[in-house]
Parts: structure tokens; C-alpha cells; sequence
């Protein structure tokens, strides 16, 4: 089966390295971007002098009429699709959680839940065998900030990132008999343009000593296991959380 994978945030980031992973695994790869347009048109072009077929798309994740209006798209020119890469996510500025706004607050579970809601209903229309889709296969971004709390940092992106798991889970259930896989992937500190909007010292690079491997991830590194939950050898894995945070 011809597979047709949609990434969000697939213009930079961990978004971008499992974009370039999955279409060297052989997929076609629909990347979402929301503003970074050439950062996007780059990872299409490396992924098409590799041989590898893909289109790029701007939609704000939040917004159900773009995700539809990606979706419609991605079918017309590569077909249904085949797999979701909830991807895109935000932290907004961080700071004590008393002195977050709350619209700031409110932007972050925007994107990070009612994105991955409305991305997953959209690709569910497609996937399920319920609705005539040949099945399929969802990753979920969440974040290790979500079981392991992220005091004083970002309480709120941690309790969006949660949600996104508790999603991952009871979809899981039930899509089990229609066909379609859904997992979260909990990255660690991954070195990406997500941190630029921290103080210096809160930087992954700079807290190592917390990592039990000592050291940040790279995006490469989650990509292998966002790819390895959307092939067929992870044909009985769902519901799952795969933690890839160098121990932490
Ligand atoms: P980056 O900041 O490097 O990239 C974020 C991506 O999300 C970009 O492609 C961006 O698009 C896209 N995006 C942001 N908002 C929207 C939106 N409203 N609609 C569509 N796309 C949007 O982040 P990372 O690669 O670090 O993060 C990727 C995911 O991994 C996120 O969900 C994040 O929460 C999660 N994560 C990251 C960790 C890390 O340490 N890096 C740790 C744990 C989880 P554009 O380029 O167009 O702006």
C-alpha cells in the first residue's frame, strides 16, 4: 500500500528530520507548515533530490477549516491519507507560571490539543475503515514534560502535552478495530529552534547534568522512532508512549 504520510510542523525541527526519515523509508510526505514557508520548500527539495515524492502546504493547525483545507489537498495530489505526524507545537514565552498570561496559556493549548484534535478527526476521516479509508497510522508529539512536570518552566505546555497523550490513548481504543494505530512519542530536550524562546540557561545543552545520558537529543533521533511507530513492523503496537528522552 502506497503510503502517504501527512507531518505537521514539518518545516523545521523534529517535524523536519522525520519528514526527510519517513520519505527515505519510502513514504509520501505531505509537510504542514505555518509560517517558515523556504524552510519548508528546503526539506521538499532534499526530499526530492533523494528521489522521494512530497508537497508542502501552509495550514495553522488550529484552525479546522486550513486542516481541511491540507487534507483536501494531500488527497489530490498524493491520495488519502495513510499516516499522521501530529507534530507542530509551541511553548510560548516561558516563565513562572503566576506571571504567564493567560492568553499565552491559551495560545499553547490552541495549538498543541486543539491542533492534534482537529489534525487526528481530520486524518480519522481518512484512515478508518468505518468511514471507507484502508487504515492507517498516527503519531502523537507530546513531550516528556508531560509525565515528568516541568516546575517553574511550563506548567501549561506540560498540561497540553499531557492531553495530547491522554488523546493518543482513547483513540487508540477506538480506532483499534478500524484499522488505525495512534501513539505518542515523548521527546526529551532536543536540540531545535523551540528553545530560542528561553534564557540561556534554561537551554537543553545547558541543563545535561539532568539528563541521565548527559547530553541533549538531536531531532534524528526521535525521527527514527516516530518512522519505526508508523512501518508495519510496529503493526501491534497502540496505545503506546515511547519515551525518547535519553533516560531523563
Ligand atoms: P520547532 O519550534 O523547531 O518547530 C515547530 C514546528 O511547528 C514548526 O514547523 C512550526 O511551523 C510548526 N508550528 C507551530 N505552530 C503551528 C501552527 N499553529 N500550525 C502549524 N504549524 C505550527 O519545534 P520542535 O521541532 O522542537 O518541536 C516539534 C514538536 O516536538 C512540538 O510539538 C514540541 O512541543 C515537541 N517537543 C519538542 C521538544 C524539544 O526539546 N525540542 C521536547 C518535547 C516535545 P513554522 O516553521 O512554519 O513556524
Amino acid at each position: 500500500m502506497e503510503q502517504v504520510t501527512v507531518v505537521t510542523g514539518g518545516s523545521r525541527g523534529i517535524g523536519a528530520a522525520v519528514a526527510l526519515r519517513l520519505a527515505s523509508a519510502g513514504h509520501q510526505v505531505a509537510i504542514g507548515y505555518e509560517r517558515a514557508q523556504e524552510a519548508a520548500e528546503e526539506v521538499a527539495r532534499q526530499i526530492r533530490d533523494g528521489g522521494g515524492t512530497c508537497m508542502v502546504h501552509q495550514v495553522d493547525t488550529s484552525d479546522e477549516q486550513q486542516v481541511d483545507a491540507f487534507f483536501g489537498a494531500v488527497r489530490e495530489t498524493l491520495g488519502p491519507a495513510t499516516g499522521l505526524v501530529n507534530n507542530a507545537g509551541i511553548t510560548g514565552p516561558l516563565g513562572r507560571f503566576a506571571e504567564t498570561p493567560v492568553e499565552v496559556m491559551r495560545r499553547v493549548v490552541d495549538v498543541n490539543v486543539m491542533g492534534a484534535l482537529i489534525c487526528a478527526r481530520r486524518a480519522v476521516l481518512d484512515m478508518s475503515t468505518r468511514y471507507g479509508g484502508a487504515g492507517g497510522a498516527i503519531v502523537n508529539i507530546s513531550s516528556g514534560g508531560a509525565t515528568l512536570g516541568s516546575p517553574g518552566e511550563y506548567v501549561h505546555y506540560a498540561a497540553s502535552k499531557a492531553a495530547v497523550d491522554a488523546m493518543s490513548l482513547g483513540l487508540s481504543k477506538e480506532l483499534a478495530e478500524e484499522g488505525v494505530r495512534v501513539n505518542s512519542v515523548q521527546p526529551g530536550m532536543i536540540v531545535t529552534d523551540i528553545h530560542a524562546a528561553m534564557g540561556d540557561a534554561q537551554r537543553p545543552w545547558r541543563k545535561s547534568d539532568r539528563i541521565p545520558m548527559r547530553r541533549p537529543g538531536q531531532p534524528e533521533e526521535v525521527a527514527g522512532a516516530v518512522v519505526w511507530l508508523l512501518s508495519p513492523d510496529a503493526s501491534y503496537t497502540t496505545g503506546a508512549t515511547l519515551r525518547v528522552t535519553g533516560g531523563l
